[in-house]
């Protein structure tokens, strides 16, 4: 299941091959703005290891998955939104269309 890395639209985000404003960034991952955005805030959060779906988890993910909450937790403090929703959809049923693990920080303020 899933797209290569080489064929992955994330992977090719994170590398700059396709130019994208991040609203963070750090050495195990990026932030940038959903290109259809549901709700008045919509940002993308991933690792920039390409892991499909959170169906390939490996022992060890946990980490860089903590790690993706805590900035999720950063920068909707840091943007002062009163409330919001973290999002991942798994496997194509479960309506994931990236197959690069991303959470949708989703807020209507
Ligand atoms: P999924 O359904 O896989 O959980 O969410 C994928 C999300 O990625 C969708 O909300 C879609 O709008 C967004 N998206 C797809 N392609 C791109 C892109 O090239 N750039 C950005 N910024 N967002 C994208
Ligand atoms: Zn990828």
């Amino acid at each position: 299941m899933g797209e290569s890395e080489t064929d992955c639209i994330f992977c090719k985000i994170v590398a700059g091959e396709i130019p994208s404003e991040f609203l963070y960034e750090d050495d195990d991952c990026v932030v940038f703005n959903d290109a259809n955005p549901k709700t008045k805030t919509h940002l993308l959060i991933l690792p920039k290891k390409h892991i499909p779906t959170i169906a390939d988890l490996e022992e060890g993910d946990e980490k860089i998955m903590g790690h993706l909450i805590m900035v999720a937790k950063n920068l909707a403090a840091e943007m002062n939104l009163a409330g919001y929703q973290l999002q991942i959809n798994v496997g194509r049923d479960g309506g994931q269309e990236v197959f690069h693990v991303h959470i949708h920080l989703m807020s209507k303020f």
